[in-house]
C-alpha cells in the first residue's frame, strides 16, 4: 500500500517551477502571479534557512530537501540527496533493536493513519558514515489531491553529547561520592560491617557530613538532615561543617589544640579535623546549631579520607545525638554515685564474690563487723572467716541455692579477726549479667550477734517467769490445800456446834466464826481463781443445768441481805427463755454471785435485780442477756476504766467502807471471756450501775437432765438430808487431816453409814482393805507416806477389788487432778468441802453399779 501510494506521490510533487495556476476557471492576472512568485521566495527562503532538515519522501527515496537536510547527511547538493532513501542513510537497526525497515514501515502507517508522528531515529550521513541521532516528525500533506509526506528531523546530536557531559559529570560526582563513602568506611571504625555502613550512611540516626579537603560539605546524609534540620541542598558545596557549629566551642577546642600541638589553629574547622588529619582518632562531643536556632549536643567521630596515595581528599564527620545519652550519663553516673554511697553507708556488711569465690568487693559495714582491713579480705576465699561452728546443713542448703541459680538466707557463725565468733545473718544471691549467665555472688550480712544474745536472755527470762508462774500457781495450789483443809475444819465445826445447844454467847461467837470463816475461803478461792485464769490453766466443766434452779440459789443467797439493808431484790427470768441449758454452771454462778453481791453492797436504797432475758434462740442455740442493775452509788467513767484490773478497787476513799478484795470482777471478766463472751458497764454515778453480759449456751437435751445438780453447799444441808441414806453402807475414808476426819466421819454418821473406818494414808487403805471388805473408798489425794493416786493403783492390782468404787476426795481439784485420778483407775471425784447431795448422788450411781 506504501508503495502504491509513494508511486502516486512521484510524479505531481513539484515545488518548483510553479505552473501557471487557474483557479476557478479564472485567468490568474499579472500582478496576483508576482504575489505568489514572491510569496514563493519567501517560503523558499524560509525553508532554506530553517536549522532543521526539512524533506518530501517519495516512493523511492527523497524527492526534496532543504540545505539544512543535505548538510545533515553529507550530500553535495539536492540531486545526490534525492538519490538516496532513507532506509539507504540508516543503521541496519535502531536503538531499540529492530530492524530499521521495519520500524520506518511502522512509523509511515501511523502517520498514513493519523497525520503525524514523532519518533527518534538512527542515521549515518552519505559522506563518512558518521552515525547521528534525530528527532523525526512525519506529516501527511494532500497536494493536488495527492498524499505526500514531509519529513522534518532535528539533529540531536548537540544535545546528545551535552547530556552525555552531563552524565559522565554526574558520574564523576558520584565516584567522588563513593570514594568518599569508601574512604570514609575504609578509615572509620564502623567498617566491619555493611549493616553498620547502611546504618551510617542510611540511618536517621547517624549524621554523615563528608567535606572535601577545604571542608566544604559534598555529603550531608538523611541523619543529618534530620538532625540539624537543613535539606542536603541547602548546605553542599555552600558550608563547612564548621559553620554548623558552635563557635566558642571551636574555638575553645581550637586553643587547646594549639597548646597541645604548639601550633597555630585558626580556623574553625581546622579546630574540627586537626587531630583527624594527622591520623588521631577522635571522637568528641561537638554542639551543632540546627536550622530552628536550637542547640543538638552531639557525639562526633571525625576521619580523614585518602585516596590511594595518602593524600587527603576529604574529612568525614558521624555523628550521634547524645543529648539523651548525656542526659541518661548523667542520671546513670548520679544514680551509680548514690548507689555506691548507699553500699559504703548501709548498716549491713555488703560482699561482692566471683565465681571462684574470690573476694572482690567489700564495704564499710563488712569490714567494720570483722574488724579486718580491705587488704586483708579483698582477693581472699570467705572461707578464710568460718568458724567451724555453723552446721554443715546451712552449708549443704547454701550451695544447693546457689548452684541452682537461686537466693539463700540464712544464719552463719563467723570468726571476726580477733577470733571472736560473730552471728550473721547472711542473704547471697546470685548476680545475673544481661544475658542471664552468674558471674558474680552478693551476699548481705548483718551481725546479729547481740540480738542472738539478747534474744536469748529473753528466752531465758521467759522461761524463767514461766517457771516462776508455774511455780507461784503450783505454790498457791498447794497453800489453798492446806489453808482449805483447816479452813472446812472450821467451817464444818462451827457448823456443827451451831447444831448443839450452846449458851446465845457462845452461838454468837460461833455464828462468827462461821461467817468469817466462809468470808475467808471466798477470798481463798478467788486468789486461786486468779492465780488459775493467769496461768492459763482454767477451764470450763461444761454439762447441763437449770437456770430456774440458779435463780432460788442466788435468791436463797441473796434475799437475807438485800432485805436486811431495806432493798428490793429481783431475780427475774423472761417467760421464753429455756430452762435447762448446757454451760459452766458454777462459774456462771460464780460470776452472777460476784456481780449481785457487788450491786447489793454498793447500794443502799433501792432495788437490784438481775433480769436475764433471751436475745436469740433457734433449735440448738439460746443467746441470752444477763443484767444485773443496782440503784447505788454508781462509778465515774475515769473509775470505770478501772475496774476489770486485777487488785483496784475504783476509789480505795470510799471503797474502804466497802469490804472486798477488788479480785471479783477481774475473775468475773475472765470467766466470762473464756464462755466467749465479755462484761459491759454502764453506769452513772449516783444514780445506778448495770453490768451486763450476753452467753450463747447450747440448750440441753432432755436425755443429758437426769444427773442434773441441784445447788447446795453447807454441811447444814447435810445435816437436813435424810438420815438413812447410807444404811448398811460400809465405807473406808483415806483423810490424813485429823479434824477433816471428824468432820467427815460425823456428816457419813449423820446419814446412816453402817461401818465408816479412818486410814491416815494410802499404805493405812491397802491395810485395812487386806482385813475388811468395804463398798466404798473416799480417798484423800494428797497424803503423806502413800498418797491417792498410788493407793488407788495398788488397789486396783488386787483383783478382789477391780470394782471397789473409789472416789477422789480433794480440795481444788484441777482438770489434771482428775484425768490423774482416772488413770489411777479411780471412778470419780468430789471436790471438798464435801457437798452431801453431791456425794449421796455419786454413791448412788456407784453403789449401785
Ligand atoms: P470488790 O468488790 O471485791 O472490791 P470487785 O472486782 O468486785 O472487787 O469490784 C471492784 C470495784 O469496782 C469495787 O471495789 C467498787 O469500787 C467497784 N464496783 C463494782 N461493782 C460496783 C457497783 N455495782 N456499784 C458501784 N461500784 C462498783
Amino acid at each position: 500500500m506504501l508503495n502504491n501510494l509513494l508511486k502516486r506521490l512521484r510524479k505531481p510533487l513539484a515545488l518548483e517551477p510553479i505552473p501557471a495556476l487557474k483557479m476557478a476557471g479564472e485567468d490568474i492576472s499579472q500582478s496576483t502571479l508576482d504575489e505568489l512568485l514572491n510569496a514563493k521566495t519567501r517560503l523558499s527562503a524560509i525553508y532554506n534557512a530553517s536549522f532543521d532538515a526539512i524533506s518530501m519522501l517519495g516512493d523511492d527515496g527523497f524527492i526534496e530537501g532543504n540545505r539544512a537536510a543535505m548538510a545533515l547527511f553529507g550530500c553535495a547538493n539536492l540531486d545526490e540527496f534525492c538519490r538516496h532513501h532513507p532506509i539507504d542513510l540508516s543503521p541496519a537497526t535502531q536503538a531499540c533493536g529492530t530492524d530499521s525497515k521495519t520500524l520506518s514501515q511502522h512509523y509511515i502507517d501511523l502517520t498514513l493513519k493519523n497525520g503525524s508522528c514523532r519518533f527518534e531515529w538512527l542515521y549515518h550521513r552519505a559522506d563518512n558514515g558518521i552515525v547521528f541521532v534525530t528527532e523525526v516528525m512525519l506529516s501527511s500533506l494532500e497536494v493536488n489531491g495527492a498524499t505526500i509526506i514531509q519529513c522534518v528531523h532535528h539533529d540531536l546530536t548537540g544535545r546528545r553529547k551535552t547530556e552525555a557531559n552531563l552524565a559522565t559529570k554526574k558520574k564523576k560526582n558520584k565516584a567522588l561520592k563513593k570514594t568518599l563513602y569508601e574512604q570514609a568506611l575504609f578509615n572509620s571504625k564502623f567498617k566491619e560491617t555493611s549493616v553498620l555502613q547502611d546504618a551510617i550512611f542510611n540511618s536517621h540516626s547517624f549524621s554523615s557530613i563528608a567535606t572535601d579537603a577545604q571542608g566544604v560539605i559534598q555529603i550531608f546524609n538523611v541523619g543529618a538532615e534530620a538532625m540539624l534540620g537543613y535539606s542536603a541542598a541547602e548546605v553542599i558545596n555552600i558550608f563547612t561543617p564548621a559553620y554548623l557549629s558552635d563557635q566558642n566551642e571551636l574555638n575553645a577546642r581550637a586553643d587547646i589544640l594549639s597548646q597541645e600541638f604548639g601550633v597555630t589553629i585558626s580556623s574553625g574547622f581546622e579546630a574540627l579535623v586537626y587531630k583527624a588529619a594527622l591520623g588521631i582518632e577522635d571522637i568528641y562531643e561537638l554542639t551543632y546549631l540546627c536550622k530552628n536556632g536550637t542547640r543538638l549536643l552531639a557525639q562526633v567521630s571525625v576521619t580523614a579520607l585518602r585516596d590511594e596515595n595518602a593524600a587527603i581528599i576529604g574529612y568525614l564527620l558521624i555523628g550521634i545525638d547524645h543529648t539523651e545519652q548525656t542526659t541518661i550519663k548523667i542520671a546513670a553516673r548520679q544514680q551509680l554515685k548514690t548507689l555506691s554511697l548507699a553500699l559504703e553507708q548501709s548498716q549491713s556488711g555488703v560482699m561482692i564474690a566471683d565465681l571462684n569465690n574470690n573476694i572482690e568487693y567489700i564495704n564499710q559495714a563488712f569490714i567494720n563487723s570483722l574488724g579486718y582491713i580491705r587488704e586483708d579480705i579483698i582477693g581472699q576465699n570467705p572461707r578464710r572467716v568460718i568458724s567451724g561452728k555453723t552446721i554443715e546443713k546451712t552449708y549443704v542448703d547454701m550451695w544447693a541455692a546457689l548452684n541452682e541459680g537461686r537466693a539463700w538466707q540464712g544464719e552463719l557463725i563467723n570468726l571476726n579477726k580477733q577470733g571472736e565468733e560473730i552471728v550473721e545473718q547472711t542473704w547471697i544471691s546470685p548476680i545475673r549479667q544481661e544475658d542471664g549467665t552468674i558471674s558474680h555472688y552478693l551476699s548481705v550480712k548483718d551481725n546479729i550477734t547481740e540480738r542472738k544474745q539478747k534474744d536469748a536472755e529473753l528466752i531465758a527470762a521467759k522461761e524463767r517467769s514461766e517457771n516462776l508462774a508455774k511455780t507461784k500457781t503450783q505454790f498457791l495450789a498447794n497453800m489453798s490445800h492446806e489453808i482449805r483443809t483447816p479452813m472446812n475444819a472450821i467451817i464444818g465445826f462451827s457448823e456443827l456446834a451451831l447444831l448443839e445447844d450452846m449458851p446465845p454467847k457462845v452461838n454468837d461467837y460461833l455464828q462468827n466464826i462461821n461467817v468469817a470463816s466462809n468470808h475467808l475461803l471466798i477470798i481463798l478461792n478467788d486468789i486461786l481463781d486468779l492465780s488459775k485464769l493467769e496461768a492459763g490453766q482454767m477451764g470450763l466443766n461444761l454439762g447441763p443445768f437449770s437456770l430456774y434452779d440458779l435463780q432460788t440459789t442466788l435468791y436463797n443467797l441473796f434475799s437475807n441481805t438485800a432485805q436486811s439493808k431495806g432493798l428490793v431484790l429481783n431475780i427475774d427470768i423472761a417467760s421464753d427463755v429455756p430452762d435447762y441449758l448446757i454451760g459452766d454452771s458454777i462459774r456462771l454462778r460464780q460470776v452472777l454471785i460476784n456481780l449481785l453481791g457487788n450491786g447489793i453492797k454498793f447500794t443502799s436504797q433501792g432495788t437490784v435485780a438481775l433480769n436475764i432475758s433471751l436475745q436469740h434462740f433457734d433449735d440448738q442455740q439460746a443467746k441470752l442477756l444477763f443484767a444485773v442493775t443496782d440503784s447505788g452509788i454508781g462509778i465515774t467513767l475515769e473509775q470505770q476504766a478501772k475496774l476489770f484490773l486485777p487488785f483496784s478497787q475504783v476509789d480505795d476513799g470510799y471503797t474502804r467502807n466497802y469490804e472486798g478484795t477488788g479480785l471479783g470482777l477481774v475473775i468475773s471478766q475472765d470467766l466470762v471471756q473464756l464462755m466467749g463472751s465479755i462484761i459491759k458497764v454502764e453506769s452513772y454515778l449516783g444514780i445506778s450501775s448495770c453490768f451486763s453480759f450476753e452467753l450463747q449456751l447450747p440448750i440441753a437435751p432432755l436425755s443429758t437432765l437426769a444427773g442434773i445438780e441441784t445447788p447446795s453447799s453447807t454441811v447444814q444441808s447435810a445435816l437436813r438430808t435424810e438420815t438413812a441414806a447410807l444404811n448398811g453402807i460400809k465405807i473406808l475414808v483415806a483423810e490424813d487431816d485429823g479434824l477433816n476426819q471428824i468432820i467427815i466421819r460425823q456428816v457419813l454418821k449423820h446419814l446412816g453409814a453402817s461401818f465408816i473406818m479412818m486410814a491416815n494414808n494410802g499404805s493405812e487403805v491397802l491395810s485395812a482393805l487386806e482385813q475388811d471388805d468395804f463398798d466404798v473408798v473416799l480417798m484423800d489425794l494428797h497424803m503423806p507416806i502413800m498418797n491417792g493416786y498410788d493407793a488407788a493403783i495398788e488397789i486396783r492390782k488386787l483383783r478382789r477389788y477391780a470394782q471397789l468404787p473409789i472416789i477422789a476426795l480433794s480440795a481444788g481439784i484441777t482438770d489434771e487432778d482428775k484425768q490423774r485420778c482416772m488413770a489411777a483407775g479411780m471412778n470419780d471425784v468430789m471436790a471438798k468441802p464435801i457437798n452431801v447431795e453431791v456425794l449421796l448422788s455419786i454413791l448412788a450411781q456407784w453403789l449401785k453399779q
